[in-house]
């Protein structure tokens, strides 16, 4: 049997109350191979025993306390694979951002990073929440030998709206061209803009996306307010001033 245990940093819990209510609809699937030997929520043990011997990790979160580093670094070294689940975990997310500008107005507090900036994280599942479907394939692949990959391409891919409907014709910021796909773009169907909430596309490309913005008369500073909000230490860091 894999050992699998689903921990969480400092986070709201989101990524693993979605798939802690709906991961029975997979468990058909998951259970002749799969023993989840914690899961945060579920189970809650002391932090000590938290990080067991197990084969593969899923971590929701950033390590925002020195104990949850300790925790972080504590799981690495007891799990052969570690995977980051959810947008938090995997690029920073909201707190990358909002950190930087508390510390920015004179506040001590510390500055949010990814579970990459402290360990090798093996995958980054990313959404946020992360998609509990996402999560059994992520986990059958690890489980089964196989190297899971990202979607490689973005939200613009699977909207319906491609075209004269699109949101950025109709003078919209709508994130879809640099947001990673594979979500099958729920919110332009909903009809509002994709904010990015599965962080940057593979490869993204912001110099092009803010060019587009321009020609078409859009402001930059709302797509920066947007980019920050999910894609935290890449789009910070690489593109957004
Ligand atoms: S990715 Fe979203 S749902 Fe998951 S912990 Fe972060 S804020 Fe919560
Ligand atoms: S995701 Fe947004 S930018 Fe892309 S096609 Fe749809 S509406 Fe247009
Ligand atoms: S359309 Fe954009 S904001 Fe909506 S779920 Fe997909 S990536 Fe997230």
């Amino acid at each position: 049997m894999v050992r699998v245990a689903v921990y969480s940093l400092s986070s709201c819990e989101g990524c693993i109350s979605v798939i802690a209510t709906t991961l029975h609809r997979f468990l058909n699937e998951l259970r002749s191979f799969v023993d989840f030997e914690y899961f945060k929520i579920v189970l809650e043990p002391p932090l000590e025993a938290e990080a067991l011997y197990v084969d593969i990790a899923f971590v929701e979160g950033v390590p925002a306390t020195e104990e949850d580093k300790r925790a972080l670094q504590l799981i690495r070294e007891r799990s052969a694979k570690l995977v980051s689940l959810g947008t938090c975990a995997s690029t920073g997310g909201l707190g990358y951002s909002s950190s930087r500008y508390i510390r920015a107005g004179g506040a001590s507090i510390e500055a949010l990073e990814p579970l990459s900036t402290y360990v090798k994280v093996d995958y980054a599942l990313t959404g946020c929440p992360a998609n509990p479907e996402e999560f059994a394939q992520t986990l059958l692949l690890l489980a089964k030998g196989f190297n899971p990959r990202p979607s490689d391409y973005s939200v613009c891919f699977d909207c319906p709206l491609k075209g004269r409907a699109c949101f950025l014709n109709k003078g919209v910021v709508c994130l879809g061209p640099v947001a990673m796909g594979g979500c099958g773009a729920p919110c332009p169907q909903l009809n509002i803009p994709c904010h990015g909430c599965r962080g940057p596309a593979l490869e993204a490309d912001f110099d092009s996306f803010f060019k587009i913005l321009e020609a078409k008369g859009l402001k930059h500073e709302l797509a920066e307010d947007m980019l920050r909000k999910f894609m935290g230490k890449f789009a910070i860091e690489v593109k957004v001033k």
